[in-house]
């Protein structure tokens, strides 16, 4: 099974604050860092640090950054096919972590909404049943619902995790195999949260549902019922990259299968590695540590 994640690459710049500016406000920040980032990158680098075969697809400025990030790609075991996009800054996200341990990001999506089909159909040429579509909220809509006509039309399996979460988006969760999304996004989508919000996915026509809930760990839906999956106990230092991390190690325990509560229990012991260090990728299980996690 090959796996084409379509989505966003950002240079993360993170520091920490010991809280967040009000309006007109400087405060002071320490602890800077900076790391490759991106939800589509980091969903392909820890889908690929597991050992699925991932070609992942992004749009990228012809900046410096873009030389930094198709460097850094490089180094990751995945197929990085970058569009680059003329005169459009590289995506940028900038990461806020305050004393209580909570997270603020402001992410730029030039890049990533300049892509067209014409730039990205071409990635999913040699797709074939069975292979699967993993796609973010970073796109338009419109580019991700064709998307997702195109996975469909080749038998793939598509799986979205709408976030940033866009009303426009709304329209798609009924149409993908599988839905990954926060507690805050679900009621972004549902006006519910927790079960409600399961349930009111999952009656649009979306296969699977898996809410994820923070520490409280999360549930996954569909067809057979509801069923909740604890975290696994971590020392918070940056939650930055649980939900990637999570997404990606539960797709890839569970392969061609349908997601089951183990593949989620492996998840949650993988993110649980990404909260207790600091940064977006770097922070993520290494392939030696996915391939532990995933052994069990
Ligand atoms: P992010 O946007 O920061 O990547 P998210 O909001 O998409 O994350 P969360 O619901 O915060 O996703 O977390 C995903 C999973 O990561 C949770 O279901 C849980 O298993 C694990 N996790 C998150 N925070 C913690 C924590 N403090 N301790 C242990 N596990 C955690």
């Amino acid at each position: 099974m090959r796996v084409f994640v379509i989505g966003n690459v950002a240079m993360d710049e993170t520091f920490a604050v010991d809280r967040l500016p009000v309006e007109g406000e400087s405060v002071l920040g320490s602890r800077r860092s900076s790391d490759l980032g991106g939800k589509g990158a980091n969903q392909a680098i820890m889908m690929a640090r597991a050992g699925m075969d991932v070609t992942f697809v992004a749009g990228i400025g012809d900046d410096l950054a873009a030389d930094r990030m198709r460097r850094r790609l490089t180094a990751e075991p995945l197929r990085a096919e970058l569009v680059t996009l003329p005169g459009v800054a590289s995506d940028l996200s900038i990461v806020v972590t305050d004393a209580a341990g909570g997270n603020t990001i402001l992410t730029t999506v030039d890049c990533s909404r300049s892509l067209t089909l014409d730039h990205l159909g071409r990635a999913l040429a040699p797709a074939t049943k069975g292979d699967m579509l993993v796609l973010q909220g970073n796109l338009t809509a419109g580019l991700t619902g064709a998307l997702i006509d195109l996975a469909w039309a080749r038998g793939m399996r598509s799986v979205l995790n709408p976030s940033p979460a866009d009303p426009a988006q709304g329209g798609l969760l009924g149409r993908v195999d599988l839905v990954f999304l926060n507690d805050g996004e679900a009621e972004y989508f549902t006006a519910m949260r927790g079960v409600a919000a399961v349930r009111d996915l999952l009656a649009r026509g979306t296969g699977q549902v898996v809410l994820t809930l923070g520490a409280a760990g999360a549930l996954l839906g569909d067809a057979a019922g509801i069923v909740p999956v604890p975290a696994t106990r971590a020392e918070l230092v940056d939650p930055t990259g649980a939900g990637d991390t999570f997404q990606a190690i539960a797709l890839a325990h569970a392969g061609a299968r349908r997601l089951s509560p183990a593949d989620l229990a492996c998840a949650a012991r993988a993110a649980a590695v990404t909260v207790s260090r600091v940064g977006t990728v770097a922070a993520m299980p290494t392939p030696d540590e996915a391939a532990r996690l995933l052994a069990g």
